[in-house]
This record gives structure tokens, C-alpha cells and sequence, in this order.
């Protein structure tokens, strides 16, 4: 979608600091951290949210490259956040994985 901003991070119209790349997915580092590892999986395919999804191989595929950046870091305590929705947080809407860890982590969220 062309004014969606992580599409344009997908095609290098806006820079990042990519983590991860490979044909269907990119990480990121997110821009405003919140915890001291604060990185973005996206597909880079656009779909709005986690329910507009039409092949959820992808969002395997979302999982599989957390493991292998997680492994690769070698952190071992992590959360992923999907945020759906306004009211749940999401605030850029391209499908978007949160991998947060290098922190102590509060339980419920907020
Ligand atoms: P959400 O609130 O779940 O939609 O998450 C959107 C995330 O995207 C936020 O954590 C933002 O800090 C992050 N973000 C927005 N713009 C950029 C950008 N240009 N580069 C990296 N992260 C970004
Ligand atoms: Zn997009």
C-alpha cells in the first residue's frame, strides 16, 4: 500500500535498521523502544491486522524467524505482542509482530 509506512520500509523508501531479511519476511528494530530488545517481524506482504491474514503459513514463518533471531542473540526470556486494533494499541496498521525482551516484564499488560 503506498502510504503505508511499513511497506515503505519494505522497499527501502524509509530506512530502518533491519535485524532480518529474506523474501517474504523483514525485522527491525523498532524505532521507539520499549524494552532494551525491541524488534519488528513483519510479513512484506501488506495485511492490515492479524485477521485480514489469508495464508497463515506466513504467520509461521513470523514465529520461525523469532526463534532464529532469539537463538542467534541467545535471549532466552522474550514476549511477542500482536496488537489488533486501536483500542489494543495498534497504531500502524501493517501486520506487525513486537519481540520484546532484555527486561523484566510486568503481567497483565496494561
Ligand atoms: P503498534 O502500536 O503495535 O501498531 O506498533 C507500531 C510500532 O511501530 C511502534 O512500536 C512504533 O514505535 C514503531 N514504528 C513506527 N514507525 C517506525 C519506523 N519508521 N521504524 C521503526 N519502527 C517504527
Ligand atoms: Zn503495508
Amino acid at each position: 500500500m503506498s502510504d503505508c509506512i511499513f511497506c515503505k520500509i519494505v522497499s527501502k523508501e524509509i530506512p530502518s535498521d533491519i535485524v532480518y531479511e529474506d523474501d517474504e519476511i523483514l525485522a527491525f528494530n523498532d524505532i521507539n523502544p520499549q524494552a532494551p530488545v525491541h524488534i519488528l517481524i513483519i510479513p512484506k506482504k501488506h495485511y492490515e491486522n492479524i485477521n485480514e491474514v489469508d495464508d497463515y503459513g506466513m504467520v509461521s514463518k513470523m514465529f520461525e524467524v523469532g526463534k532464529k533471531i532469539t537463538e542467534q542473540k541467545g535471549i532466552e526470556d522474550f514476549r511477542y505482542v500482536i496488537n489488533k486494533g486501536e483500542k489494543a494499541g495498534q497504531t500502524v496498521f501493517h501486520l506487525h509482530m513486537h519481540l520484546i525482551a532484555g527486561r523484566v516484564m510486568n503481567w497483565p499488560p496494561g
